[in-house]
C-alpha cells in the first residue's frame, strides 16, 4: 500500500477499501505513514466525504488499532455517553458518578479540547495529581472495584483516534460526519459496551451547526453502534449558546461540583437529566424516563453521586477535597467584569466565538502539545432573551494577565450582541435518534392526562 496512492483516490473522490483502511491506520501508528500524509488525507475526507461502508471500515480499523476493555465479567449494564462537543458543555463529568453512583459500570473515555470545544480530560486535569492516562488493566480493576473511570485515548486503547484527534484538531479536519462518527465509535465500541447515549449538538457552536446533518451524524452512530450489537440513543441538543455558565477547564469543573451537590444551572440539569435518562433506561436500571429522573434527583439530593465522583477522583491520585473546597482548583491571577455597552435583550452568546477566546486566553491548545492554563475563562451570567440595562454586569472574565483580561473583553464584544427586541434560542433538546427512527423528543414518557371534557 502507498500513502500516496490512496490519498490521491480519496482526493478524486475515489473509493479505499475495508482492507486499505486497515492497512493505512496501522502504517501510519508505526511512522511509515506521515502526519502530513494523514492530514491530506484527513482533508481529502473532510471535502469529498466516505461512503458508509467506507466509514464503518474505518472505524473498525480505529477499534481495532488498539485494545478493548474486557468488561464482560460484570452483572451491572455498561453504559457511556458523549458528546459531539460544545462550549460549557460539562455534563460528562455530572453524568459519569451520577450514572455510576446508580448501579452502572461506566467506562469513560473522553478527549481533550478540539476545534473551539473544550475536553472533558482537560478539565479533570484542573484537579491537581488526577491522571486521565490509565493503563488497560488499572482502567479494569478501576472498574471493578468501583464502576466508573475517566480516561483519554492511549497507546494501548484506541491509540489511532488519539493521533488523529490531535491532528485533526491541528488542520481544521474536525467538521466531517464520517470522522466524528469514526473517532466517536471507534473509542465507545472499545469501552465493551452495552449501551451508548449520544448528545449531537446542533447550532452556531456545534461542528455541524445544521439540524439535518446533526440527524444524520445520529443516524450513521446508531447504525455502527447496530452493526456491533451495541444498542444506541441519541439526543439532538442546542448548542447555538454555551452549555451552563462556566466556560473554561477549572471554571466548568467547579460548575459540575456545583451541579453534582444539586446546584446546577437549569440547562446544564435538564440536558444532563435526559441523557442519563436514556442511559438508566437503556441499562435496564429503570422501567421509565421519569423513574430514571426520579432516581438520579435522589442520588444527588443524597449525596451519593458527589461521593462517587469523590471515590473516582482518589482513585486516579486527585485531589478529592476539592468537591466540597472548590477553591482548591486554579484560580486566575486576574479577573474583571464584563458590563453591557447598551441596553436591550441579548440576542446571541456565540459559543464558537466563546470558545475561541478561551483558547486565546490560555484555556485550550493552537497545536498539539500546547500547555493548558487551567484556571482561565468566562462565566456568563445572562442568558438569550435576558433583557439587560446598560452598565449591567453580563460576565466575568478570568486571565493570567491585564493582556488576557483585553483578550477576553475582545471575545465577549463580538460573542455577546444586544438588540432591540427579543429573539428565541433553539429549543435546547429537540429530538431523539434510535434505531426505530427520529422522532420529536418528549422529556417525559408518562402520557400528559387529559383534563376531563365537560
Ligand atoms: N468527539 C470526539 O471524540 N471526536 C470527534 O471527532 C468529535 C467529538
Amino acid at each position: 500500500m502507498l500513502a500516496y496512492q490512496l490519498i490521491e483516490r480519496k482526493r478524486n473522490g475515489r473509493r479505499i477499501e475495508p482492507g486499505e483502511w486497515e492497512e493505512l491506520i496501522a502504517a501510519y501508528l508505526r511512522d511509515e505513514v506521515t502526519d502530513a500524509q494523514m492530514s491530506a488525507l484527513l482533508m481529502a475526507v473532510y471535502f469529498r466525504g466516505l461512503h458508509r461502508d467506507e466509514t464503518s471500515a474505518l472505524t473498525d480499523a480505529m477499534l481495532r488499532s488498539g485494545a478493548t476493555l474486557d468488561l464482560s465479567h460484570l452483572t451491572v449494564p455498561r453504559l457511556d455517553k458523549h458528546s459531539t462537543g460544545g462550549v460549557g458543555d460539562k455534563v460528562s463529568l455530572v453524568l459519569a458518578p451520577l450514572i455510576a453512583s446508580l448501579g452502572a459500570a461506566v467506562p469513560m473515555m473522553s478527549g481533550r479540547g478540539l476545534g473551539h470545544t473544550g475536553g472533558t480530560l482537560d478539565k479533570l486535569e484542573s484537579i491537581r495529581g488526577f491522571r486521565t492516562r490509565l493503563s488497560l488493566s488499572e482502567t479494569q480493576a478501576q472498574i471493578d472495584r468501583i464502576g466508573c473511570a475517566l480516561i483519554g485515548q492511549s497507546e494501548e486503547i484506541a491509540p489511532a483516534d488519539r493521533r488523529l484527534y490531535a491532528l485533526r484538531n491541528s488542520t481544521a479536519t474536525v467538521e466531517s460526519i464520517p470522522l466524528i462518527s469514526a473517532s466517536i465509535m471507534s473509542k465507545k465500541l472499545a469501552e465493551g459496551l452495552t449501551g451508548l447515549v449520544l448528545d449531537i449538538k446542533r447550532g452556531s457552536g456545534a461542528f455541524l451547526p445544521e439540524v439535518e446533518r446533526g440527524i444524520e451524524l445520529a443516524q450513521m452512530m446508531v447504525s455502527i453502534g447496530q452493526r456491533h450489537r451495541v444498542p444506541v440513543v441519541a439526543l439532538i441538543t442546542a448548542m447555538d449558546r454555551p452549555l451552563g455558565r462556566a466556560c473554561g477547564n477549572a471554571l466548568e469543573l467547579e460548575e459540575a461540583l456545583h451541579a453534582l451537590l444539586g446546584d446546577g444551572p437549569p440547562d446544564l440539569m435538564r440536558v444532563t437529566y435526559a441523557l442519563g435518562a436514556e442511559m438508566l433506561v437503556l441499562g435496564g436500571l429503570a422501567a421509565s424516563r421519569d423513574a430514571a429522573r426520579r432516581a438520579m434527583e435522589v442520588a444527588i439530593s443524597s449525596g451519593k453521586a458527589a461521593d462517587k465522583f469523590r471515590e473516582i477522583i482518589d482513585a486516579q491520585g486527585g485531589d478529592a477535597a476539592v468537591v466540597d473546597d472548590p477553591s482548591l482548583l486554579p484560580q486566575a491571577a486576574v479577573c474583571e467584569l464584563y458590563f453591557a455597552p447598551r441596553a436591550g435583550f441579548v440576542a446571541t452568546i456565540d459559543p464558537r466565538r466563546v470558545g475561541f477566546g478561551v483558547i486565546e486566553l490560555g484555556g485550550g491548545r493552537s497545536k498539539p502539545g500546547d500547555p493548558v492554563d487551567h484556571s482561565v475563562g468566562f462565566v456568563i451570567a445572562t442568558r438569550p432573551g435576558d433583557l439587560v440595562r446598560e452598565g449591567e454586569p453580563l460576565a466575568t472574565i478570568m486571565a493570567r494577565d491585564a493582556a488576557g483580561i483585553d483578550a477576553g473583553r475582545r471575545a465577549l464584544d463580538e460573542a455577546i450582541t444586544l438588540g432591540d427586541e427579543a429573539d428565541y434560542p433553539l429549543e435546547l433538546i429537540s429530538h431523539r435518534v434510535t434505531a426505530d427512527g427520529v422522532m420529536p423528543y418528549e422529556s417525559s414518557d408518562t402520557p400528559v392526562e387529559l383534563a376531563a371534557q365537560p
